[in-house]
């Protein structure tokens, strides 16, 4: 009998292999197709040359685990103590990984907000325990109503991603208000904050679980270097919350990997002497900006992007297609890979939405708009 009968090959790997078969212009998959800092790779050139090649501590490289709370604490103002409250992993997805298997038992159920982001529902079937999937309204802020329904004491845990991927929604001071009263009387319920897009957002600003003091103490926030430093395929995350959570978390993390690539948690250390974090939300925002003007003249109805380098649109006005068969159509016919969102809901959905990644130089960006503006 197979474990995992229902688990697709993620919508990630299918369409980047499409637009590579096709040779489309990938805007699918969310990656950067620029070349990564000079200083980075010096700095890795350099290190390379050292004695770093062993293991790194089980959970981080110490000089890290100190940027890291130096970061939390400039950003967000929170004290964290960097060998008992951080946990380095591999990347995000293993954070999430290993906090899901932590904590969830067998019949749990844990919410999460469609549209999601793939990895969160197989970690939680593994643990047989049931994923609840709530819808987010149209506009892609949170049902509290719906959200509040489904709470109940098997309400293991709530899992947010803010800002948002797909729709890079980010949530409001009043979002936090309400989501603090539903879950008042649920003490025994812990958050799972998705935040790997925490240094991407435009006119308004993040609000980070980190800040929130009536949620903290039950939050476990996750966080990647690979989207702040435009480095995905290093694949070094890391997640912030309290000793008595990130302990849990740590059992899992020393047998899943025990500890990760330390070349990389030296140089990414290292890096951060120079590099301003702050840029990052600079430069996406010219992109959207540019980006978004592109496909002004184009058919697509696009929809608002207040963070991530994701801008999602309607092809409501093109087509009457399921997204899935639209987005294979726009790479066979028109050579731009894009992701459709059905794929991100519980239930199949046919809001006629896709998702573009700007992370893009502008050539590319401006080559794929020319190929979009021709379809109607
Ligand atoms: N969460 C979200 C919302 C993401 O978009 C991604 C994709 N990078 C991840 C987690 C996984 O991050 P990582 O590549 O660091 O594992
Ligand atoms: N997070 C990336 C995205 O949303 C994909 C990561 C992956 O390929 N698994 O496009």
């Amino acid at each position: 009998m197979l474990k995992l009968p229902n688990t697709p090959i993620s919508i990630f790997t299918v369409m980047s292999k499409m637009a590579n078969d096709y040779q489309a212009i990938n805007l699918s998959q969310g990656f950067p197709n620029f070349p990564i800092d000079v200083r980075m790779t010096e700095i890795v050139a350099r290190l390379a040359k050292t004695d770093i090649h062993q293991y790194a501590p089980m959970a981080g490289y110490p000089p890290l685990l100190e940027k890291i709370a130096q970061i939390t604490s400039d950003h967000y103002h929170r004290k964290v103590n960097p060998s008992t409250e951080i946990l380095i992993t591999a990347g995000a997805t293993e954070a999430i990984f290993a906090t899901i298997q932590a904590f969830v038992q067998p019949q749990d159920e844990v919410i999460i907000l469609d549209p999601s982001y793939d990895c969160y529902e197989m970690p939680i079937l593994l643990s047989n325990a049931k994923p609840i999937r709530i819808s987010l309204k149209e506009d892609y802020s949170s049902d509290f109503e719906a959200i509040s329904q489904h709470l109940s004491t098997k309400t293991r845990m709530l899992i947010l991603n803010n800002p948002h991927n797909p729709s890079g929604k980010i949530w409001t001071e009043n979002d936090f208000i309400q989501l603090e009263k539903i879950i008042e009387n649920y003490p025994d319920l812990l958050i799972l904050s998705d935040e790997v897009y925490e240094f991407i957002t435009f006119e308004n600003k993040h609000i980070s679980i980190n800040t929130r003091e009536k949620l903290k103490d039950r939050s476990l926030i996750v966080s990647s270097f690979g989207k702040t430093l435009h480095l995905t395929g290093w694949k070094i995350g890391y997640l912030i919350a309290p000793e008595n959570l990130v302990k849990e978390v740590k059992k899992v993390h020393q047998y899943l990997v025990f500890s990760v690539n330390s070349l990389a948690q030296a140089s990414i250390n290292e890096y951060l002497n120079v590099f301003h974090i702050e840029e990052v939300s600079k430069l996406y925002h010219q992109k959207r900006d540019f980006f978004q003007n592109l496909l002004k003249e184009t058919a697509f109805e696009l929809l608002p992007c207040e963070g991530t380098y994701f801008q999602t649109a309607s092809f409501q006005n093109i087509s009457d297609e399921n997204d899935i068969d639209f987005t294979k159509r726009l790479v066979t016919e028109f050579g731009v890979a894009t992701i459709p969102l059905s794929v991100f809901y519980g239930n199949q959905t046919d809001l006629k939405r896709i998702r573009f990644c700007f992370a893009k130089d502008d050539e590319m960006l401006m080559k794929a708009a020319e190929r979009l503006l021709i379809i109607k």
